[in-house]
């Protein structure tokens, strides 16, 4: 149908998360239309990305110094960490303005389902991070969900040994959410969050 070099690019773009068949087609084209140098500097832009950008050796973030601005910034709480699924988490996080500590990217999460177990996210480096006793907190900031709330619990369970106290953030139902749709999970943390009305 396609001639192969087409075919070819919308297989590339498929491959990508949240793309379909449709959009892929649609995407192939339009870098098609696209003159020359804009697509040399797009395949530019890729590759320098992929080049430059490595894991933080100390967060396991993406970072394109080593270690990343994070770790390295001496004005930051090394006493606390918070811990994330993703790094994109910690720019959501960071975009509040509120946690002046540190971080830690585990890249997944605990999910037998999935067959992933605690060796295959970075709970050995977050290990190594708690055992010279500087940390005196680990706040988990994994999804509310089964798999956050069972990283959660491993993580707490694997860190009951040191002087770290480990700390859940405080999820609820959503603005506007409904408690019929709420998982039993978000809706029991919700209950033990509770806190007088005023
Ligand atoms: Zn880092």
């Amino acid at each position: 149908m396609y001639a192969v070099p087409i075919a070819r690019l919308i297989e590339e773009f498929a491959k990508m998360p949240g793309i379909g068949k449709r959009t892929a087609e649609r995407l192939a084209y339009y870098v098609l239309k696209l003159p020359k140098d804009e697509v040399a500097e797009f395949a530019k832009v890729l590759m320098s990305a992929k080049e430059k950008i490595t894991f933080c050796p100390v967060c396991q973030s993406l970072t394109e110094t080593v270690p990343c601005a994070l770790c390295s910034d001496a004005q930051r709480d090394s006493s606390v960490i918070c811990v994330v699924e993703k790094p994109k988490d910690v720019i959501k996080i960071e975009k509040t303005r509120e946690f002046k500590g540190l971080y830690h990217v585990l890249h997944g999460v605990i999910s037998p389902m999935d067959g992933i177990g605690p060796e295959d996210i970075r709970l050995k480096e977050l290990l190594h991070r708690i055992q010279d006793g500087s940390v005196r907190e680990v706040i988990m900031a994994t999804n509310p969900n089964l798999e956050g709330e069972t990283t959660a619990m491993y993580v707490a369970k694997l860190l009951k040994p040191f002087d770290v106290t480990v700390t859940r953030l405080a999820h609820g139902i959503p603005v506007g959410g409904d408690l019929e749709y709420a998982d039993v999970v978000t809706l029991t943390r919700a209950l033990e969050g509770r806190h007088e009305i005023n």
